[in-house]
């Protein structure tokens, strides 16, 4: 039997679920990842600079890269992976070649998030001795059990008629919305036919599956650094150019942009900072903020809006602004053949008590570029939930994975990569 047994999985997982590492830095988690895949029967692998075109976006600055670099080596992780890795090109793909058909695609995201996760006694990671081992970071999203998915389907998929060729995306830093524009422009999604992305969670329980998530929000994250004129603020105040109050100025404003007619809208000025010492008029400041819009036409909208606010504020108070981009994804929709073969396939697996066809996920995600890359040359892609009971929601110290879920996420996927080679929607 080459085919994991369940207890496997829930080993890696609980091993990455110990290690989270955030955007960029997956250095154990890579690595860990690469171990597994060189166990199985997994043809072609690529890794780090090879999944990934040089456009990538949040990228960490050398001293935060080089600290988690040295976490994951004193971790355990293989050196010789490690060096593939170094800059924080994080991430693999993984290419399993079975005959004659098409080309499948399964992508999973595998970075964790700033979050400190709870040491309660009554949270299952804390009880059971595999809670995030790094102050201050937590898988909080379920991205240790993405991961394990896309090993489990590369195990069922061998085992399995599967007649094509599968290819499995380890996609890094999507909490960041910054490794899927490059992970889709890498080469590797060129002759992808079909592609299924996966969630796990997003408040559906354990057994039941959602066939096909849209509602996608097209998001933009921005960093705006505003640069004024110091001066002293009791004898020469009339000398200064203050940074600050540019930036408060487009904080609000931001908020002030109008709705839009054609659909939802956000925005948020989430991060600020800027000043040195109450007696001096401020010489820097800076604000990160995100727009969202139902649509990447509404996004765009908002974005056009809160450069010409941020400009606009920059000017008003004397102060030159330097805004650049932090991190992007575009709207996306589920494919309905696609939505339609793998509700069919779900109602049919063991372990799934109900399939909901279509829901609306009211976030972002920037598994969209891949989506859209696979969609723009002709293929199909929908994007799956796969439930898991999970006591705290996403993002919160609490949050966990029903390890029950993830053998049955592992069947629903690899029985819908089958069927969809063999039928070719
Ligand atoms: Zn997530």
């Amino acid at each position: 039997m080459s085919r994991s047994a369940p207890e496997d999985l829930v080993a890696l997982r609980r091993d990455l679920h110990r290690h989270p590492e955030p955007a960029w830095r997956e250095f154990y988690t890579t690595a860990r990842i690469v171990d597994e895949l060189e166990t199985r029967p997994v043809d072609e692998l690529y890794v780090g600079r090879e999944v990934l075109t040089d456009d990538r976006m949040a990228v960490p600055d050398e001293t935060d890269l080089d600290a988690w670099f040295e976490r994951a080596r004193e971790a355990g992780a293989r050196e010789d992976v490690l060096e593939s890795l170094a800059g924080g090109y994080t991430g693999a793909v993984a290419v399993v070649r079975r005959g004659d058909g098409p080309t499948v695609g399964l992508r999973v995201d595998i970075d964790a998030l700033p979050i400190a996760e709870s040491d309660d006694g009554s949270h299952a990671p804390a009880a059971g001795g595999y809670r995030s081992e790094t102050a201050g970071y937590m898988h909080a999203c379920g991205h240790d059990a993405h991961a394990t998915l896309g090993i489990g389907v590369i195990d069922a998929i061998a085992e399995s008629d599967f007649e094509g060729t599968l290819k499995v995306f380890f996609q890094p830093s999507e909490e960041v919305v910054g490794g899927g524009g490059p992970m889709a422009e890498s080469g590797h999604l060129d002759d992808v036919d079909y592609l299924l992305a996966v969630h796990v969670g997003l408040d559906h329980p354990t057994g039941e599956i959602v066939a096909g998530i849209d509602g996608f929000l097209a998001v933009h994250h921005f960093r705006a650094a505003f640069t004024g004129t110091p001066a002293h603020a009791g004898a020469k105040p009339e000398e200064g150019d203050n940074a600050v109050l540019a930036m408060a100025t487009a904080v609000q404003n931001l908020h002030g942009i109008s709705r839009h007619s054609d659909g939802a809208t956000r925005v948020n000025a989430g991060l600020v900072g800027g000043g040195t010492a109450t007696n001096i008029v401020p010489e820097e400041a800076f604000v990160e903020g995100e727009v969202r819009g139902e649509t990447t036409e509404l996004m765009e909208y908002m974005r056009e809006r809160a450069v010409r606010v941020l400009r606009s504020a920059a000017e008003m108070h004397g102060c030159e602004v330097e805004i650049t981009t932090e991190g992007r994804a575009p709207s996306a929709r589920s494919d309905d053949t696609l939505v339609d073969l793998v509700a069919d396939v779900g109602g049919e697996t063991a372990g799934v008590e109900s399939v909901i066809r279509r829901d609306s996920l009211g976030g972002s995600e920037d598994a969209t570029y891949l989506m859209r890359r696979v969609q723009e040359a002709g293929g199909l892609a929908a994007y799956v939930n796969v439930g898991t009971d999970h006591p705290g929601g996403h993002h919160t110290g609490t949050f966990d994975v029903d390890e029950a879920s993830i053998p049955i996420g592992v069947d629903v996927l690899a029985a819908s990569i089958e069927a969809i080679a063999a039928r070719r929607p």
